[in-house]
C-alpha cells in the first residue's frame, strides 16, 4: 500500500485562534492536506479539500465565511487537479473518507461520483441542521447522490488493519482521524483537526474553533497514546510539518 500526500488548497486565518496568545492582527498559514492510498482493494481518499472555485471567487462559494477563512490557493491547487499528476481521475478513487465536514475537509466530495462516502453520523446530523453554514458547513460540499456509510465507532475499511477509522470528537461532534499502517514506512495517524497544529498536542492549546473542550481534550489524551505506540500523528494544518512531507507523486510505501 502506498500514501500520496496532496494540497487541498491554502488558507490564511486569525491566528490567535489557533494560538489564542497572539495578537488578534496577526495571521497564519494553513495547509490543507488531502491522502491518497493505493490499496489492493481500492484507492481510498482521505479529505477532498477545498472546492476549486474558492481560489477564484471564495464567496460564490462560502459566502461571508471567506472573509475570516481567506483561501491562498493557487487556481490548479485542488485535489482533482492533483490526482491529474498521477495521472488519475476522481472516477479512480473508490472510497472517499470525510473526517469531518467542514468545507476544507469535502469541498471536492462532488467529483468522486464513484466512490463511497465514509463519514461519521454525529457530523451528518450536525451538517444536516439548518444554518450551519457560518460554521463552515455548506450542503454543495457533502450532499450528493453517492452512498454514504455512517460512521459511530471504529472501521477496519478493508480487514486488514491497514486504515481504521478512529472517532475523536472535540473540534465538531464526528471528527474522524485514519491510523494506516504501511508496510515499509510504519503507522501514520491523520489527525485532521483533532491535532490542527503540532504546538496544540506538544503545549496542551486547545484552539477556539472547537466544538468541545472537554472531548477535545480526551481526542488529545488518546492521540498521544497512539503516538506512544510508533504512530506518526500527522496535523491537520501545520506548515511546518506540511512542508517536509514528499508530496504529490513522490509517496510513503
Ligand atoms: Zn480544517
Amino acid at each position: 500500500m502506498r500514501m500520496h500526500v496532496f494540497s487541498g488548497g491554502r488558507l490564511r486565518m486569525s491566528k490567535h485562534i489557533y494560538l489564542p496568545d497572539t495578537a488578534p492582527e496577526e495571521t497564519i498559514d494553513l495547509p490543507v492536506a488531502c491522502f491518497l492510498f493505493r490499496h489492493p482493494q481500492g484507492n481510498v481518499l482521505f479529505d477532498t479539500g477545498c472546492h476549486p472555485m474558492v481560489a477564484e471567487e471564495p464567496e460564490m462559494r462560502w459566502g461571508n465565511l471567506a472573509q475570516s477563512v481567506v483561501p491562498t490557493t493557487g487556481s490548479d491547487e485542488n485535489i482533482v487537479g492533483e490526482l491529474r499528476r498521477l495521472n488519475l481521475t476522481p472516477a479512480d478513487v473508490d472510497v472517499v473518507v470525510n473526517s469531518h465536514l467542514h468545507c476544507d475537509h469535502c469541498g471536492c466530495n462532488e467529483f468522486f461520483s464513484k466512490a463511497t462516502i465514509y463519514a461519521h453520523e454525529d457530523e451528518l446530523e450536525r451538517a444536516r441542521r439548518p444554518r450551519m453554514e457560518k460554521l463552515g458547513y455548506f450542503r454543495a460540499d457533502w450532499e450528493h447522490p453517492m452512498p454514504i456509510v455512517g460512521v459511530t465507532g471504529e472501521v477496519d475499511i478493508f480487514d486488514d488493519g491497514s486504515m481504521v477509522l478512529l472517532p475523536l470528537p472535540g473540534h465538531t461532534p464526528g471528527l474522524i482521524d485514519m491510523l494506516a499502517s504501511l508496510p515499509h514506512s510504519g503507522a501514520y495517524l491523520l489527525a485532521s483537526d483533532a491535532v490542527a497544529l503540532r504546538k496544540h498536542l506538544d503545549m496542551e492549546i486547545i484552539p477556539k474553533n472547537t466544538w468541545s473542550r472537554d472531548l477535545h481534550a480526551k481526542s488529545h489524551a488518546e492521540i498521544k497514546r497512539i503516538e506512544k505506540s510508533g504512530a506518526l500523528v500527522v496535523c491537520g494544518h501545520d506548515l511546518a510539518q506540511w512542508s517536509a512531507f514528499r508530496r504529490a507523486v513522490d509517496f510513503y510505501d
